[in-house]
């Protein structure tokens, strides 16, 4: 360009020259020719001149519509979700904030739709179905939010709805229950009938909040309460939740501290043996000496556990705890056998492996260590808890099944769980003169021990209840009759004067 432009000025001078020695040479005549031929000249510069910037224009025009493009896409990339093409999470909160200051202060309900099974599908399937099924979803709701007061996007997995049409609790309550019956509907995708399970949490402004974010929090809230409550379910958000869930983060903060504060106890509850009338063993049952001075009791706290994660620490705890007080009793003459609770969640090989380390650590004999599972929890995956219950068999160590007669299970697959002993649960013992609930418990009995399982009786209350019983041929019983779960020291103490004086 630049060479072109010098080779034009060039040019122009040239003429200029040739104009001017012409004009010296040939004064009269050549004049007018010389000035024609430089303004000709200089009109042609000056259109050349023009076209050239007219091309430049051109061009950046045509840079500056493709820069356009490529940011309209980025835009749109930024602001949708790329498989549903709805508006993402960052979008959805402003648009539902700007909805909001529409409203000025009316009703709007907002709507959090979660697929509950899309995890299942993507890994039944794949993720290319999961997509489809997404999309289809993702149509549905387009059509049944396509008013000018309703906006549709997406939150991560979850997909947000806020509309202003609705004037009641009640009839949002309704909407989501058509949302779900219409969202269900089975989906077709590569010869395969697909279903989708769909659960709604639902907020509602001004009264929840008029902020976008914690509209959606409450919103989603709202959600994970409907999941738990089960499946094709609506919950509408209410302020105890708020209150619940901060309770719940507190809780689930102290009680990942509780175990190094040493706030976590073992109590021990006795166990008859019904031939000798002597202690035979005690069951460990946890109790958290929270620092505000309160005992919360394992049913409030071992649920949260699990569902954090931290059931494994307090696991190991009760493995390591218990093992150290069949050695400190040891130590002071008494050879106790312990029963531990082990939650279904906990019972792994890596679980079996700490109990067998911690055994050869503190060198005692497997049998003073005895493992409680809850018959639902073992028969959840029966080849695995077969396989687990017989590696601590092998080692010395017996497996009872704990909360017997409450998971309905099948005898055949108790059987074959090889367990050591039935711990019948508490409740087929509540009312022993309901002759309907005697037989039951009889036959209990009768076919457990056919099976050659040791009896165990929990939650003996009364000394009827423990006449029936024994007449029955259990074989051992626990329960507030004779004591309640308590301290280490405490039991010795009760030992002692049980086995002098009995009951
Ligand atoms: P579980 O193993 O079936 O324990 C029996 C429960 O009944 C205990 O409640 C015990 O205190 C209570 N109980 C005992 N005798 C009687 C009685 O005569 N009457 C009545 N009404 N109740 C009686 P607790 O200690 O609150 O434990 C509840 C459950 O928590 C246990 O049921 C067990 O499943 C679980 N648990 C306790 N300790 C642990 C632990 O260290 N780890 C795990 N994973 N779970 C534990
Ligand atoms: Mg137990
Ligand atoms: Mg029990």
């Amino acid at each position: 360009m630049k060479d072109k432009g010098c080779s034009l000025n060039m040019l122009i001078l040239m003429f200029m020259a040739m104009g001017h020695t012409s004009y010296g040479a040939t004064e009269a005549t050549n004049m007018p020719v010389s000035y024609a031929l430089v303004f000709i000249m200089m009109l042609i510069i000056l259109l050349v001149t023009i076209f050239k910037m007219h091309l430049k224009i051109k061009k950046l025009k045509a840079i500056k519509l493709e820069l356009d493009d490529q940011n309209n896409i980025l835009q749109y990339m930024a602001s949708h979700d790329p498989i549903t093409h709805l508006y993402n999470r960052g979008t959805m909160v402003e648009h539902i904030q700007k909805h909001l200051l529409m409203q000025e202060h009316k009703i709007s309900y907002l709507y959090d739709i979660a697929i509950t099974n899309l995890r299942l599908i993507n890994d039944t399937y794949s993720h290319d179905i999961g997509n489809e099924v997404l999309k289809v979803v993702a149509k549905r709701l387009r059509e049944a939010f396509d008013g000018p007061l309703e906006t549709l996007g997406m939150d991560q997995m979850t997909f947000l709805a806020i509309e202003s049409h609705t004037r009641s609790k009640e009839d949002a309550i309704t909407r989501a229950y058509r949302l779900i019956e219409g969202l269900s509907e089975p989906i077709e995708v590569d010869y395969m009938e697909i279903d989708v399970l769909i659960s709604v949490g639902i907020s509602m402004a001004p009264d929840h909040s008029l902020d976008a974010k914690q509209l959606i929090k409450k919103a989603n809230m709202a959600l994970v309460e409907s999941l738990n409550r089960g499946y094709k379910s609506v919950y509408y958000y209410e302020d105890t939740l708020y209150i619940d869930v901060i309770k719940r983060i507190t809780l689930e903060k102290q009680l990942r501290r509780a175990i190094k504060l040493n706030e976590m106890v073992l109590y021990y509850q006795p166990k008859i043996n019904l031939k000798t009338m002597k202690v035979d063993g005690c069951e460990a049952l946890i109790r958290w000496h929270h620092p505000d001075g309160h005992v919360i009791y394992p049913n409030d706290f071992i649920p949260l556990a699990e569902d954090i994660g931290f059931i494994d620490d307090i696991g190991k705890w009760v493995v390591t705890e218990s093992i150290c007080q069949v050695k400190r009793w040891q130590s002071l003459g008494h050879n106790i056998r312990i029963s531990i609770n082990v939650s279904g969640k906990e019972f792994d090989d890596e679980f079996i492996e700490h109990i067998q380390q911690n055994i050869k650590i503190h060198n005692i004999d497997p049998s003073l260590l005895e493992v409680e599972i809850t018959e639902t929890a073992a028969l959840k995956d029966l080849n695995h808890s077969r396989h687990l219950v017989q590696t601590l068999h092998d080692f010395g160590i017996r497996v009872s099944l704990d909360d017997f007669g409450t998971g309905y299970s099948s005898m055949t697959y108790i059987k074959q769980l090889k367990a050591s002993k039935l711990k019948i649960d508490k409740s087929f013992i509540d009312d022993l003169d309901n002759m309907e609930q005697r037989i039951v418990i009889e036959s209990m009995i009768l076919l457990g021990k056919k099976l050659d399982y040791y009896i165990n009786i929990e939650g003996v209350e009364s000394k009827k209840q423990l006449m029936i019983l024994k007449k029955l041929g259990v074989d051992e019983v626990q329960g507030w009759l004779f004591s309640k779960a308590i301290l280490p020291e405490a039991f010795i103490e009760y030992v002692k004067v049980f086995d002098e004086n009995g009951l």
